[in-house]
């Protein structure tokens, strides 16, 4: 288990300041308006939480993905989506840039975070989800530049996100395809469209959209070279992805431990039978089962963030984690919400939304399902094809 040193307590006491004073208060508003929270983006960029990850001479504060979870678990335990801008404003797309990309690419891509854009990750395709190599957008080579043609769906933060790293299939100007590989694409370039928005059942401030490519041309130096070559470009660039799934367990957590909090205070007030309703036995032991679980959840991430060192988290310990605290999620705010009773179930209170934002976390990022197959073929040490003909 992770000690955490005098400056990382000192950065979760600010991360949990601004949430309980600032975030917290707005959540529920956000939650009904459906639009993105710029007020709190802007709260995030002033304390320094978005780009936290980012070395110090490309403008960000050098600090670890263990300093960055801290964040995100004050964050999501009074507002889920602003802990996932946190996340993606520190992981996923940026951690690839910043670990792949070229200088230019790296400040091109720190500029926009430190001044609080969550960079959008574009790899799911309607035909292609779990199975994300069979996606079909592709980009071809001409001279000097890249047309990339294809659609994408379910991306976080389309339309308010300036910074896409889209993945795609290359072709060279033969028109033979060379692999997977990461492109920068910045809102507002032609030929990069904002299409249709979920009407999803959480996390419902933040858009989930289509982005569709046609005809979007791009210079040669937004293409981000993965380390072993584009052939293996995919598995290169997800390995980034790792960040994003520890970070996707964080919010869970961080939602779960908000609802636990708050059961656990209504527990000791509200009485029923003469008593308050923690002297029952019934209760109590649905309190420790759910303090159980987040503790073991918080185990999982502290190890896979903290054990990432300077690169990424170890693909079996962040989906460890992942799947644990998403699973836990559903299960702790759903208690929460029991222990509430009827009013548990009144929009007035935060526990039914709580409820539907954990709900997400077993889905988005890799489903719990496939997650078990990639820890499965890390601890067999074997690959495990899921398609027929056994092409991975
Ligand atoms: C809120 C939200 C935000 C998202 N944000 C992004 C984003 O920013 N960028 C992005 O690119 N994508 C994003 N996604 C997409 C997400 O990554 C996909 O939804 C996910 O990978 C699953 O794909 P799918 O929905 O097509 O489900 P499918 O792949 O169709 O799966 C359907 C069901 O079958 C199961 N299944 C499939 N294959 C197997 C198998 N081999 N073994 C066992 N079970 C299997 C799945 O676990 C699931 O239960 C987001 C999704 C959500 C819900």
């Amino acid at each position: 288990m992770y000690t955490l040193s005098t400056e990382q307590l000192e950065i979760q006491e600010n991360a949990r300041h601004l949430a309980q004073t600032v975030i917290g208060p707005r959540a529920k508003q956000h939650d009904i308006d459906q639009e993105y929270p710029w007020d709190n983006v802007k709260a995030l960029t002033q304390a320094g939480f978005m780009g936290m990850t980012i070395p110090r001479e490309y403008g960000g504060l050098g600090l670890s993905y263990l300093d960055t979870v801290l964040v995100v678990e004050e964050m999501a335990k009074v507002c889920a989506v602003t802990g996932r801008i946190v996340v993606e404003g520190n992981m996923g797309a940026i951690s690839t840039v910043m670990k792949y990309g070229n200088e230019a690419q790296k400040q091109l891509a720190a500029s926009y975070v430190t001044a609080g854009d969550k960079a959008a990750i574009c790899i799911t395709e309607p035909g292609a989800g779990s199975a994300a190599t069979q996606m079909t957008t592709r980009a071809d080579k001409k001279g000097d530049h890249y047309i990339l043609n294809g659609g994408k769906h379910w991306i976080t933060g389309g339309g308010v996100s300036k910074f896409h790293l889209i993945f795609a299939r290359v072709f060279d100007e033969q028109g033979e395809e060379l692999g997977i590989g990461g492109f920068i694409a910045i809102l507002g370039e032609e030929g990069l469209i904002v299409g249709r928005r979920e009407p999803t059942m959480g996390l419902r401030s933040i858009p989930e959209t289509e982005i569709i490519m046609e005809n979007l041309v791009l210079g040669a130096d937004r293409l981000i070279e993965p380390p072993k070559g584009l052939k293996r470009g995919f598995a290169g660039l997800m390995a980034a992805y790792n960040s994003q799934r520890v970070g996707a367990g964080t919010v869970a957590l961080g939602v779960a431990q908000g609802a636990y909090e708050l059961a656990l205070e209504y527990s000791q007030q509200r009485e029923q039978f003469g008593r308050p309703i923690c002297e029952f036995q019934g209760l109590q032991w649905m309190l420790v089962d759910m303090s159980i679980k987040l503790e073991a959840a918080r185990g999982l991430i502290y190890k896979a963030a903290g054990n990432a060192g300077d690169g990424f988290p170890d693909i079996a310990e962040a989906a460890r984690a992942k799947i644990f605290a998403a699973e836990s999620a559903i299960q702790v705010t759903n208690d929460a919400l029991q222990i509430f009773g009827a009013s548990g179930y009144s929009r007035d209170l935060p526990l039914e939304r709580m409820c539907r934002d954990a709900r997400m976390f077993t889905i988005g990022g890799g489903t719990t399902q496939i997650l078990r197959t990639v820890v499965a073929s890390q601890i067999l040490k074997r690959k495990l094809p899921q398609t027929r003909d056994g092409y991975t």
